[in-house]
């Protein structure tokens, strides 16, 4: 049976025990209201160490005063059976108190790759971000780390942390899951009416576009970007936030497409933002 904890001394005391009985440690952090994309990290995380916990935390200090941090959906017993049906071993659902007690003044932030695409119109989001999942590894102490390239600004930036700040912990990046009809997996999703979710599919089809694009030899990044632009910009009910083209590690913007290149978005649908990518790798 998965053990739902609350409280931070006691997950410290189940994964202690695992540690000395010479188990390794995954940790898959996610806001909850899991689905397949998330159940695709588990999955990834319980073939790849001998217990997995998964941390169900929205996180207050990662969301703008203007976002969408008292609406977030949340159930944490459906959760409870996706993450025991996946065979993970613990739930990780601390209070935002336990997480942020009285006075707690100390933050984790990062000049370079978080001044553009969500680091720029969400302003403090990288802030939280970095600050939660160091309290996360500190927390757990794991052998891994899955995160999943939905977000793969997030993903860049923790691969940096990591690096920067020497935490004994190896990042670990899962594929995008999508619905059938291309719209990535996001629990935003079910913000969006029947008109909003049909129009949703201008991200993963912009994506396409671009993906074609270069797989047709363009090489160079503006025209990409333009294309996708135009075609997100003919559907009446998106509001383009970003599209962008950046190196993949450092974050920053590029002229020509080569090495890793992230294309990624932030799109209004109504009034649900959601973010989509893909990456490219040009050796040539
Ligand atoms: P969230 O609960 O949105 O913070 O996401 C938790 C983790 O699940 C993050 O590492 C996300 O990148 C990952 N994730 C969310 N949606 C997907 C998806 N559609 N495919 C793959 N990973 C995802």
């Amino acid at each position: 049976m998965i053990q739902v904890v609350h409280e931070i001394t006691k997950v410290r005391e189940i994964v202690e025990q695992w540690r000395q009985d010479g188990y390794t440690v995954g940790l898959v952090p996610t806001m909850g209201f899991l689905h397949a994309g998330h159940k695709s990290l588990i999955d990834r995380a319980v073939s790849d160490n001998d217990r997995v916990v998964v941390s169900v935390f929205v996180n207050p200090i990662q969301f703008g005063p203007n976002e969408d941090l008292a609406r977030y959906p949340r159930d944490l017993e459906a959760d409870t059976r996706l993450c025991q049906d996946s065979g993970a071993h613990l739930i990780f659902n601390p209070a935002p108190e336990e997480m942020y007690a009285d006075g707690f003044c100390s933050f984790v932030d990062m000049i370079g790759p978080t001044s553009e695409l969500c680091g720029k119109s969400r302003p403090g989001h990288f802030r939280g971000v970095c600050t939660v999942v160091n309290k996360l590894f500190n927390i757990v102490r794991p052998d891994r780390a899955y995160f999943g390239q939905k977000d793969a600004q997030q993903l860049a930036v923790i691969h940096r942390m990591v690096t920067d700040l020497n935490i004994p912990v190896e990042i670990v990046p899962c594929p995008i899951i999508r619905e059938n009809d291309g719209l990535a997996l996001s629990s935003r999703n079910t913000y969006l009416s029947t008109e909003e979710r049909q129009a949703a599919l201008v991200l993963s089809k912009a994506i396409r576009l671009g993906q074609q694009l270069v797989a047709d030899g363009q090489r160079n990044a503006h025209k990409v970007v333009e294309v996708m632009k135009r075609y997100i910009e003919a559907e009446p009910l998106a509001k383009i936030d970003y599209v962008e083209a950046v190196d993949f590690r450092s974050i920053q913007k590029i002229d020509t497409i080569r090495h890793e290149v992230l294309f990624a978005m932030a799109v209004y649908i109504g009034k649900t933002r959601l973010i989509d990518n893909f990456i490219v790798n040009i050796d040539e």
